[in-house]
């Protein structure tokens, strides 16, 4: 069955995410002068990606806000220097500032994306909150091929991998989920999830040689390699 709709996943898909993080977050520990209390900028940035991972699985479980996932990854990564934060909002801010500066899209999207247009229903689906993935896809220049059609978990009230969000995108594009597919980075809450609500999954793996997929998901290196398979 013809492929009709494409819903994508954001960071580290269409915006390289982690290199964001690692120019922001490493300049915002330079400014604010604790840069010098690591071993390296790789030990900081391991340090600050380990608490996000822990703090944004809290945040999609339902127990933080999206803003009290922010503040309370601050306050871990400043109490692990001994450092008590006067204001932690204010700090994760400051942060937000340069991180915000530093978004880019791969340089596959854009292309990938201008193709599809006019032949395929375009839309996001995606962990984290609306006003969020909207304002970094329009700093990056794609928002306008997806018009409203960005669905995020924070609004909808639940995560992938529940099928329940991959099938309100498939609802947002007007298509049955086997007319759909989805492309993601992470194996679980990406490809597996997308396979098990019915889309057709396309699992991203940019570099490493990630692990043999279940069946009914196909491994791409690069959006270019869309497509053809997209059909
Ligand atoms: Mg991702």
């Amino acid at each position: 069955m013809s492929i009709r709709g494409v819903l994508f996943d954001v960071d580290d898909t269409l915006i390289d995410y982690s290199a964001t993080v690692r120019i922001g977050f490493l300049r915002h520990l330079a400014v604010e002068q604790l840069l010098d209390r690591f071993e390296s900028p790789g030990a900081a940035l391991a340090l600050w990606r380990a608490i996000e991972e822990e703090e944004y699985l809290r945040f999609l479980a339902g127990e933080h806000t999206f803003k009290g996932q922010q503040r309370v990854r601050t306050e871990r990564f400043l109490a692990h220097l001994g450092v008590t934060a006067d204001d932690p909002v204010a700090w994760f801010a400051r942060y937000a500032v340069h991180r915000d500066s530093a978004w880019s899209a791969f340089p596959d999207a854009a292309p990938v994306l201008e193709r599809f247009t006019g032949r395929r229903s375009l839309g996001v689906v995606s962990n984290a909150s609306q006003p969020y993935q909207t304002g970094k896809l329009r700093t990056v220049g794609l928002l306008h091929h997806f018009g409203d059609a960005i669905l995020c978990s924070d609004e909808f009230g639940s995560a992938k991998p529940d099928p329940a969000i991959f099938l309100a995108g498939c609802e947002m594009l007007g298509l049955p989920p086997e007319r759909v597919a989805y492309v993601g980075d992470r194996y679980d809450w990406d490809a597996l999830g997308a396979r098990n609500a019915g889309l057709r999954a396309y699992w991203l793996v940019r570099s490493g040689p990630g692990v043999a997929p279940d069946d009914g998901i196909t491994v791409i290196r690069s959006l270019a390699e869309l497509d053809s398979p997209a059909g």
